[in-house]
């Protein structure tokens, strides 16, 4: 089967031939239909050559839907069969938080909090596990699997990381938006514009959208944000006067570079929270004076399998909805480029 692997430091993603993958006990073997190109990827590549958790090469791509392809021993519940459990055929979308699937955070399916995974060698599809910019799949287990019921497979794979992520901590900290709160979005990429969609769709927080570009803050308004700020150095007078200068209830900071952090803790109103989801080099110090009083500081890491379902029946109901650009499998080194330089808006999916 054709792969993109990141291979070697220093240079870019590759398509490689690699033999087609045989699932072995519990295992399930997914067809591809669709992968998601996540801004966490270009990270990964250039992290310093021996940070990495795990070795190279590795197949990237950590958002995916498929069918269903074979179903290696006892992996369909039995027999092939039984409710819920993936039927050859099957449309669906991979939860791609693997976890060791026995203790106590697997349990309750948050297994994106395994703190079990890394220490077995259990690690994320395309994130030190094969991942899914190939034309198969290996998911280990069934459980990660989720039916997509419907739902178009493409504009769906990202729903799996882009809005899933958000969705997770905006679930934790809805009860700070209450009517008349305000929420601030910092980067309306991949996943600003479906976290603008979601915070829409959970809460009737008012909406300020962060971003760069007269293009990427006409995304965030299309998205349902009610007000946009440039982030450049008058944004946080503009904030201030958006918020009576009391500051924003939650702020999430999808970048978290040293400007967007120090922006976050400049404008979050007392009491108020900021979930750092974008795998930046900034911070928030968490300290008496460093923020207003009573300031939370999180950085979550992606969602449970709970929150999956959540937002794919958010999708269901026609509530939040990927903007997509579309890439063959050997375009997925263009998709990078492309993302690096700025120039995707929503989300980049590869389609095999
Ligand atoms: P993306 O490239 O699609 O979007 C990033 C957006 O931020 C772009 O619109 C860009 O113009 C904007 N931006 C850049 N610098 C900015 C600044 N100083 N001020 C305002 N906006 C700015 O990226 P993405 O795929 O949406 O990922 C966003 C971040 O989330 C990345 O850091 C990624 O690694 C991270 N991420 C984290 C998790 C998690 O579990 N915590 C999961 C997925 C992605
Ligand atoms: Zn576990």
């Amino acid at each position: 089967m054709r792969a993109v692997q990141y291979r070697t430091p220093g240079k870019g993603p590759e398509l490689v031939t690699l033999p087609d993958p045989v699932p072995g006990p519990g295992e399930v073997l997914l067809k591809v239909t669709a992968a998601g190109i996540c801004h966490s990827d270009l990270t990964l590549m250039a992290a310093e050559p021996g940070s990495l958790s795990f070795g190279l090469p590795v197949t990237l791509g950590h958002e995916a839907t498929g069918v269903v392809a074979a179903l290696g021993p006892g992996a369909g519940g039995g027999d092939g069969g039984g409710e819920g459990w993936p039927a050859v055929g099957d449309t669906v979308a991979v939860y791609g938080a693997w976890g060791c699937g026995g203790c106590r955070a697997c349990a309750a399916g948050r297994e994106n909090y395994c703190p079990y995974a890394p220490g077995q060698g259990i690690h994320p599809p395309g994130l030190g596990a094969a991942g899914a910019l190939a034309d198969y799949l290996l998911v280990p287990h069934a459980r990660h699997l989720v039916s997509l019921g419907g739902l178009d497979p493409v504009r769906a794979a990202p729903l799996t990381d882009a809005a899933l992520t958000p969705y997770h901590a905006i679930h934790a900290s809805r009860h700070k938006l209450l009517p008349g709160s305000t929420a601030v979005v910092i980067g309306v990429g991949g996943l600003g514009h479906l976290a603008i969609q979601i915070l829409r769709a959970l809460t009737p927080a008012r909406i300020v959208a962060l971003d760069l570009t007269g293009e990427r803050l006409a995304l965030g308004r299309h998205a349902g944000a009610h007000h946009t700020v440039t982030a450049d150095g008058d944004a946080r007078a503009a904030l201030d006067e958006l918020t009576g200068g009391l500051g924003a209830d939650v702020v999430y900071d999808l970048v978290a570079s040293p400007d967007t952090t120090a922006l976050a803790a400049a404008v979050t109103a007392a009491d108020g929270h900021i979930a750092l989801l974008g795998i930046g080099t900034g911070s928030v110090p968490v300290a008496f004076g460093a923020t207003r009083p009573g300031v939370s500081v999180t950085a979550p890491y992606w969602g449970t399998r709970q929150d999956l379902l959540d937002v794919l029946a958010l999708a269901r109901e026609g509530r939040i909805s990927t903007l997509t650009e579309n890439f063959t499998l050997d375009q997925a080194p263009l998709a990078y480029q492309r993302l690096r330089d700025g120039t995707i808006l929503g989300r980049a999916v590869v389609v095999p």
